[in-house]
């Protein structure tokens, strides 16, 4: 049938019925235009990666109601928007498998996640390593009522968190659980799961987290089994005991009967490097033999929410052998001769979530005496505030002993001892941000050589001048290992910051579009719908969605569309707090939320619960 007929009809019939309604009503003069329309968007021209390992190809797009309902070399019809994609790319919507932006979401004005929209992320999975927000914070039924109604920028998925649930039924202890405590945690992780939670994760290189034993964590993981639930684990270990770690979360897998995902796979310490190929064979066999081990990534050779680390072991600051600072036994006593009530009253000035919720408070009311004071007083302040070149007096006593020329001596082979076993090699060590701006970027051995100093000396010289710098901690040959398989998909690890505040690692600004720039077009270790896929429907079917991650007829409509040719990362760690440019246009449940790189305000992301009940 012709589309230009049937719209010339509905024109007619509409002109006849406004007219009759103005007559009838009185309302002469104002005029409403009742337009039909056949699509809310029409994305044409465009040149589409819909997730799978072909190349791109050519076709128009069409969205309505929040579903892609054509992918078709040429659709025709009315859409309320039409965009020429000439010249961009489209791919699906990139999904990130691992991210703490729950923790900055606390925060209205972090809902948005720009700095994850501006890489086309239209999708994050929170309450990783552990954490989350069920049960201690609020209810989580209180906080995807809040997300769901008041607007998120990227849909969300959420775990329920091994240390949360750990800390809520049994503190900090350092022991295995009562049967009683065992069954407490269960309850609360079938809690979660009855509320949509789509499984467990786990940080058992964290605190409580350290402290559960794998029999305790595959109890836990069985009370989400049943539901499809899947567990996401921050291993005990990704050093020297990778490889344990990748056998123990097989083993709470087959044990389980769940699904199993390694987060930020990755071999830290150079003596560790190449590990990751034996881990990988471990995974390899593991998926060999049937069961659904996965992993995430992210793609750089540098760790941490913060990644920037001293130069000067802290037992050189105030001398070689004998520990003379300040350290968290003395917060404690700063703490300690406030009452209970005082104590709270202090945290309440500084805790983001206040009010309290009920829940909150009944958290503060069951901590031990001794907890209480770690509680407030960590809250308050940290030892390492108060540590290196910064405290006047450590400062001042290691100038002073330097003019020791043996101390000197011993103090420059120790730094270096420490920066060839600890940070990787001088060779690895990158100057972030440094007052002589010239160094920015350098490596300590280039700074080295510039300056004609010893790497001891140049070390001591940067720590004084305040410089930051960031350990290279992964090897390049081992980021690409790892993103060649084909079990492995994307996580940024990274968080939604208070835009321009604070250090952080640039992950949070980059991972998506830096993926695709620096290890498809620029090293060409992975093809480009290689990385795509990995950051798409690998994710989403790692997760079990079988609505997302792909460019295809009746999917949800999230879809990015971008300037592959001009991916610009301005992010550097000399500078982190910088968008990511490259994104044209993004669509998150059929809503536009980028356009022309612009973002409109708009939040329809949604919280995206797994729907079964036991
Ligand atoms: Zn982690």
């Amino acid at each position: 049938m012709n589309g230009d007929v049937m719209n010339k009809k509905a024109y007619f019939v509409g002109i006849i019925l406004i007219v009759s309604l103005l007559f009838l009503t009185g309302l002469y003069g104002i005029s409403q235009g009742q337009e039909k329309f056949d699509y809310d968007f029409l994305i044409k021209n465009a040149r589409i990666f819909n997730g799978s390992l072909k190349p791109a190809f050519k076709a128009d797009i069409a969205v309505k109601d929040g579903i892609i309902v054509k992918v078709e070399r040429s659709v025709k019809g009315r859409a309320k928007r039409i965009i020429n994609a000439n010249k961009l790319f489209v791919a699906p919507g990139f999904i990130d498998l691992h991210t703490h932006v729950d923790r900055g979401m606390y925060f209205p004005e972090n809902r948005a996640c720009l700095n994850y929209l501006k890489q086309g992320v239209t999708t994050v999975v929170v309450g990783q390593c552990g954490r989350s927000a069920w049960p201690i914070f609020e209810s989580a039924k209180e906080l995807i009522e809040d997300w769901n109604e008041e607007g998120i920028g990227p849909n969300a998925a959420l775990l329920v968190g091994h240390g949360q649930v750990r800390e809520m039924v049994m503190g900090m202890e350092n022991r295995e659980p009562t049967p009683e405590e065992l069954e407490k945690m269960k309850v609360l992780v079938q809690e979660a799961m009855e509320q949509g939670a789509h499984g467990l994760s786990t940080g058992l290189e964290y605190l409580p987290g350290r402290y559960g034993k794998t029999d305790e964590v595959i109890e836990l993981v069985k009370v989400i089994a049943p539901y499809g639930g899947i567990y996401h684990s921050h291993m005990r270990n990704e050093g020297e005991r990778l490889l344990d770690a990748v056998n123990e979360t097989i083993a709470i897998s087959r044990e389980s009967g769940a699904r199993a995902h390694i987060s930020h796979f990755k071999a830290v310490r150079k003596k560790n490097w190449g590990l990751v190929k034996d881990a990988s064979a471990l995974i390899d066999e593991a998926r060999k033999n049937g069961l659904e081990i996965t992993a995430d990534q992210y793609p750089y050779r540098f760790s941490s929410g913060n990644p920037y680390r001293g130069l000067i072991p802290r037992s050189l600051w105030l001398g070689l052998t004998k520990y003379e600072g300040l350290d968290s036994s003395d917060l404690k006593d700063v703490f300690d001769h406030l009452r209970d009530a005082q104590l709270l009253e202090l945290y309440q000035k500084v805790t983001p979530y206040f009010p309290l919720s009920q829940s909150h408070q009944q958290f503060l009311d069951g901590l031990s005496r001794k907890r209480l004071v770690q509680f407030v007083g960590g809250h308050l302040i940290s030892a390492s505030q108060f540590q290196g070149p910064s405290n006047t007096r450590e400062r001042k006593h290691f100038i002073e002993r330097m003019k020791d020329l043996k101390f000197a001596e011993r103090a420059k082979k120790g730094i270096e001892q420490y920066i060839d076993a600890s940070l990787a090699g001088p060779e690895n060590i990158i100057v972030g941000i440094c007052v002589e701006k010239k160094l920015e970027g350098k490596s300590l051995s280039q700074v080295a050589a510039m300056k004609g100093k010893s790497i001891g000396e140049t070390a001591i010289e940067l720590e004084l001048m305040g410089a930051r710098c960031v350990p290279l901690r992964m090897s390049e040959e081992d980021v690409e290992y790892i993103m060649k398989k084909n079990y492995v998909a994307t996580g940024s690890d990274g968080t939604t910051p208070f835009y321009g505040i604070g250090l952080l690692h640039i992950r949070s600004y980059s991972t998506f579009l830096h993926k695709i720039k620096k290890y498809a077009l620029q090293r060409k270790s992975v093809s480009v719908p290689h990385v795509i896929r990995s950051q798409t429907s690998l994710a989403a079917d790692i997760m079990n969605w079988e609505d997302r991650g792909w460019i295809k007829e009746g999917f949800k409509a999230d879809i990015v569309v971008f300037d592959l040719d001009n991916i610009q990362i301005k992010t550097t760690i000399s500078n982190p707090h910088q968008y990511s440019e490259g994104v044209k246009y993004l669509f998150i449940n059929g809503v536009l939320v980028l356009d022309n790189g612009k973002f409109n305000d708009k939040l329809p992301g949604k919280v995206i619960l797994l729907k079964k009940s036991l």
